[in-house]
């Protein structure tokens, strides 16, 4: 290709709302442009850049034995009533009305359809397993869109979908999945981790997310100091407090005698933890928070500590599996007799289905406490003391998002910021009970089919990529997604003999099969100088006057400052062997 030819419209202003790294500079170095909010135009570079990544992905998934389909992403929006998404999903998921009056959904995912296809056409247990995906786009209404591609409204996602004969066969089909996903991250030039995760709406037992550790990344990820555990937020399950043991609901007692009894203070319109802290001169570590959610028709209360956070996939655990939502105010006071912000552990397990006490809260001495009074709190709350840490109703459990220095399995946890860049997921019957996906076995009994499902965000691993290669000048490739693989950049256009010079190198790399761009525009050398560093191309030789006179050209890394003078003729060979050796390094 040459670049005259090109639309590379590089820039070197950004947008305000390019907020990241990869965001400006997929802007800077043409790759990308934006039509509305979360949707972007992939231009020639960065299409080129995508289409790579396509391949690596689907070369892998294939080799892991999928079948690659396609299926419409408008959907009935019947077909997600009947699983119940559409409700989870809300308002993420695009609804529209056809000329009929039928409700529609642009697919956000498509569990729903790749399951109705199974239902239709799976009958017998010689058809299984059956792994099918699909690399198309996909539409979330994200109520933040941003960093560019990679909180996008409208993205490219390889969605895969397992189906086996039993939980072993899942097994097997996640296992090869996740292989699958390792080769391809790798082959992609990432530094990637692999995090426990929580299923979440998708439904099902085990999940894992591949996330590529980074500063501009929005998912948090913990791990264990010595690198035995790790988790994404939503998942990471810390230990119990020392002397406090899981689920028993056991007492701290100690020093229970010299606290005085507890006593209501006047803490008027002082509702919130800091307001409270200011008033009360104490510290949100020294308070419990009681928060009242409804689950399923009943209504629980969850005690965390004050500095705490509830987790609610860890309340919605510890239920049993019930979805939860906050309560409102009126139910609030309805359960506790006061208003939001005065709600506290004591005696509130006679007025709610359940109580579930974070492991922290148990560990506590002392504490300062809503007074289920409005305007009141309650001072010298001890646990085990002034409120049951066991009983019918009573559960102590882990319940908080962790916080870093807390302990898993007595080691410190730490976090890291990451960008979340594919995940797995055992969804076990959830979907095939929903849409009837079942069949016979060899003695004709009828089972459901065992699904798993396999994500990755096409876009995010381009975005990744740049966030992970990229100096002050502009993005460093790893070679397997560059746009090119490597950049002739002719110096001197005007000069008939260093432009054909610079058309010789470029033939003979083309006609060897490498992945080549030529930089014949009539421009500055430093220009296309600057240019090149912002493309970020890997492999660049560069002709001009000057060198060709005595009989070299240069061949230059993105990835090094040094340049290296070849003899013209040996420049094609040395080329093609970088470009070989670069390759190496990213093989499966
Ligand atoms: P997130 O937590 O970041 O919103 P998710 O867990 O909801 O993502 P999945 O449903 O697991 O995403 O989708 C599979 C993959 O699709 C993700 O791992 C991610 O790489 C990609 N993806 C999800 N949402 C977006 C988005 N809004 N823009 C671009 N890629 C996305
Ligand atoms: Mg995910």
């Amino acid at each position: 290709m040459r670049y005259s030819k090109m639309l590379i419209p590089t820039v070197k202003e950004v947008p305000a709302d390019a907020e990241t790294t990869s965001h400006k500079l997929m802007i800077r170095a043409g790759l990308i442009r934006k039509v509305a909010s979360g949707t972007y135009t992939y231009l020639p570079l960065g299409w080129r850049c995508l289409l790579k990544i396509i391949a690596i992905v689907r070369e892998e998934i294939n080799r892991a034995g999928a079948q690659e389909i396609m299926v419409p992403s408008m959907q009935p929006l019947e077909l997600w009533d009947q699983t119940g998404r559409s409700t989870d999903y809300g308002p993420t998921m695009f609804r529209l009305e056809d000329r009929h009056g039928r409700m529609n959904v642009l697919g956000p995912t498509a569990e729903e359809v790749f399951t109705y296809l199974a239902a239709g056409e799976i009958r017998s247990y010689k058809q299984l397993p059956v792994n099918l995906y699909q690399i198309s786009p996909k539409f979330r209404d994200e109520f933040r869109p941003r960093f560019g591609v990679i909180r996008a409204r409208e993205f490219i996602m390889k969605d895969a979908y397992s189906f086996d004969a039993d939980l072993e066969g899942l097994d097997r089909s996640y296992r090869a999945m996740y292989d699958a996903y390792c080769r391809i991250f790798k082959r992609c030039g990432l530094d990637y981790v692999i995090v426990e995760a929580e299923s979440g709406e998708m439904g099902g037992s085990g999940s894992h997310q591949f996330t590529v550790p980074c500063e501009s990344g929005e998912d948090t990820i913990v791990y264990a100091e010595d690198g035995s555990y790790a988790a994404n937020l939503e998942r990471a399950a810390v230990d119990p407090a020392a002397g406090v043991s899981g689920g028993s609901g056991s007492l701290p007692g100690s020093g229970a005698t010299q606290i005085p009894p507890a006593r209501d203070v006047h803490t008027p319109n002082v509702g919130s933890i800091e307001a409270v802290c200011a008033f009360l001169k104490t510290r949100p570590e020294d308070m419990i928070k009681t928060l009242i959610y409804t689950a399923g028709g009943d209504v629980v209360a969850a005690v965390v500590r004050g500095d705490h956070d509830v987790n609610q996939e860890k309340l919605t655990g510890g239920l049993g599996g019930v979805h939860v939502e906050l309560a409102d105010e009126a139910q609030i006071f309805k359960v506790t007799g006061a208003r939001v912000g005065f709600a506290g552990p004591v005696g509130i397990a006679d007025k709610v289905s359940r109580v579930i006490i974070d492991y922290a809260v148990a560990a506590m001495a002392v504490g300062v406490t809503g007074a289920n009074k409005t305007d009141y709190h309650t001072k010298n709350v001890v646990p085990g003391r002034d409120f049951p840490l066991a009983g019918d109703n009573i559960i102590v459990t882990d319940l908080r998002f962790a916080t870093e220095g807390d302990t898993h399995n007595g080691k410190k946890l730490l976090f890291k910021k990451g960008i979340e860049v594919g995940q797995v997921f055992k969804l076990g019957t959830k979907y095939s009970k929903k849409l009837g996906a079942k069949f016979l076995d060899e003695q004709g009994a009828e089972h459901l089919c065992i699904m798993g499902c396999y994500g990755i965000g096409v876009g995010r691993i381009l975005a990744s990529a740049i966030e992970l290669g990229n100096d002050e000048n502009g993005i460093v490739w790893p070679i397997s997604i560059a746009p090119f693989e490597v950049l002739v950049t002719c110096v001197n256009q005007e000069d008939e003999g260093v432009a054909a010079a610079a058309e010789n190198v470029y033939t003979q790399l083309h006609n060897a099969g490498v992945d080549v761009l030529l930089d014949d525009r009539v421009m500055r050398g430093g220009v296309k100088f600057k240019d090149a560093d912002l493309i970020g191309i890997p492999v660049r030789v560069t002709v001009g006057k000057k060198s060709l006179a005595e009989g070299s050209l240069e061949i230059k890394l993105r990835s090094e400052d040094a340049s290296q003078k070849v003899p013209v003729e040996e420049a094609p060979g040395r080329v093609i062997e970088l470009v070989k050796s670069l390759k190496g390094r990213l093989t499966r």
